[in-house]
């Protein structure tokens, strides 16, 4: 039977953080830098969820496991609604560190841009062996997060392409949690908000600002 070529990096590897590593210029991104994982005492594994500026906006979504945060890209970001299918491409493995950034990458390194911490949390894989669920291209999982919450799955369909959906449970929900809940889960600051702090660019504080909802629209949605 042909194998489905791994859409994950092989989790057996040393050094899952060489990849960040090598894109990254420490003497130049506030990023942290990734060191060797260490081995994990127990206890809850975390979620974070970055809302990124980049070239284009994303929302990066990481779960912790084996000492590192395996992130996909969301463009449209995490919802609620069962319906909806965000695409998710996988990107690479991040140090646990990285789940503390909020701040502005310098433009022209990679990623730069303004990156919020959109949530956080602790997610629950729905198989202790989470090592068969990711080869079996299906992780479901639970989260508890700020704004991100009940069960939730991550279906590969191959070449890093990744489906983040919803399941129907009690937090289910049709309304937009990227427009209603908009703020940083960690200092209640918009991107732009963000960016001013940092001292970004004016160039990077119009993108930033323009990654934020318009300042109406949570207010003409709960007046509809
Ligand atoms: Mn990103």
């Amino acid at each position: 039977m042909p194998r489905a070529e791994p859409t994950l990096p092989d989790l057996s590897q040393y050094g899952m953080l060489a990849e960040y590593n090598r894109k990254r210029n420490f003497g130049v991104t506030p990023e942290p830098a990734g060191r060797p994982p260490e081995a994990k005492r127990g206890g809850a594994l975390a979620f974070v969820v970055q809302k990124h500026r980049a070239t284009a906006l994303h929302y990066d979504f990481r779960l912790e496991y084996a000492g590192v945060m395996l992130s996909w890209a969301v463009p449209k970001g995490p919802s609620h609604d069962p319906s909806v299918k965000r695409l998710a491409m996988v990107t690479e493995p991040h140090p646990l560190d990285y789940n503390q950034f909020e701040g502005v990458i310098p433009e022209g390194e990679y990623g730069g841009g303004t990156v919020m911490i959109w949530d956080h949390g602790t997610w629950e894989p729905e198989d202790a062996d989470v090592e068969r669920m990711i080869r079996k291209n299906e992780i479901k999982f639970r989260l508890h997060g700020k704004k991100l919450r009940g069960s939730w799955v991550l279906v590969g369909t191959g070449d890093r392409r990744w489906l983040l959906i919803k399941h129907r449970d009690e937090a289910a929900s049709t309304s937009d949690v990227t427009v209603d809940k908009p703020l940083s889960a960690v200092s209640r600051r918009t991107m732009a908000g963000i960016a001013r702090a940092a001292g970004a660019t004016p160039r990077q504080l119009a993108v930033a600002a323009a990654a934020d909802p318009p300042r109406d629209a949570t207010v003409s949605r709960s007046t509809a």
